[in-house]
């Protein structure tokens, strides 16, 4: 089995210290003594192949970014529970008070596929095996994916998965409304929320429209 070194890193860790470093340095200057004042909160998913910042051409100091399997956001609760996600959010929305809120889900997303095909038997933690944490974090779009799998079983499975990708950046967008902040900051105009879905067959990305639940392309120059 190929090992994976660290050192095999270290070609790009001198591209950038000798490239882009230097390039941006000022400005990596000015975050440290001003601080970062990022104006947009992204959350992706952890997928390997989906890097807002690459995507966007962004710059460090611009994108307040957080990712997990999914790109989900869970609903607001009071359980006593490790809520990282929801903490950076608390973060983004309180202290950064970020602008914007971009949820962007992509094709081909292995967490969303494994809720699509494990809906009957969202797990619960297996002490014996040590897992079950994708599933029972999965289990969140359980809904979404019944609906899927009754409604929409005429469609192929890669539009199906596509549909289930979409509806739950959606659902995302409705759970982060259940945070008083969010609702608060969304009601006084001072922020904003955009659903996504980057596709990476063609590398583009589509928008999508909570009213319809329909997704559409944007136009780049
Ligand atoms: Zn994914």
């Amino acid at each position: 089995m190929r090992k994976v070194k660290f050192s095999n890193l270290l070609d790009g860790y001198a591209n950038f210290r000798q490239k882009i470093y230097p390039k941006h340095e000022k400005l990596f200057k000015e975050l440290v003594d001003k601080g970062q004042s990022p104006e947009i909160m992204m959350i992706s998913c952890c997928d390997s192949r989906v890097n807002s910042t690459q995507i966007f051409s962004a710059k460090a100091g611009d994108m307040f970014t957080l990712r997990n399997v999914g790109n989900l956001v869970p609903p607001y609760e009071l359980d006593g529970g490790y809520h990282g996600t929801s903490a950076a959010i608390e973060y983004a929305v309180t202290e950064l008070k970020v602008k914007l809120i971009i949820v962007m889900g992509h094709s081909y997303c292995g967490g969303i596929k494994a809720a699509y095909e494990n809906n009957d038997a969202f797990a619960e933690l297996d002490a014996e095996t040590g897992k079950g944490f994708t599933r029972q974090w999965m289990s969140m779009i359980k809904e979404i994916s019944d609906d899927i799998h009754e409604c929409h079983h005429d469609l192929s499975e890669r539009d199906q998965l596509k549909r289930l990708e979409q509806q739950n950046v959606l659902l995302s967008l409705k759970n982060l409304r259940s945070f008083k902040f969010v609702q608060d900051a969304l009601d006084s105009g001072e922020l904003e929320m955009v659903g996504s879905w980057f596709d990476l067959d063609r590398g583009i990305i589509l928008i999508g429209n909570e009213e319809t639940g329909e997704f559409h392309r944007i136009k780049s120059t």
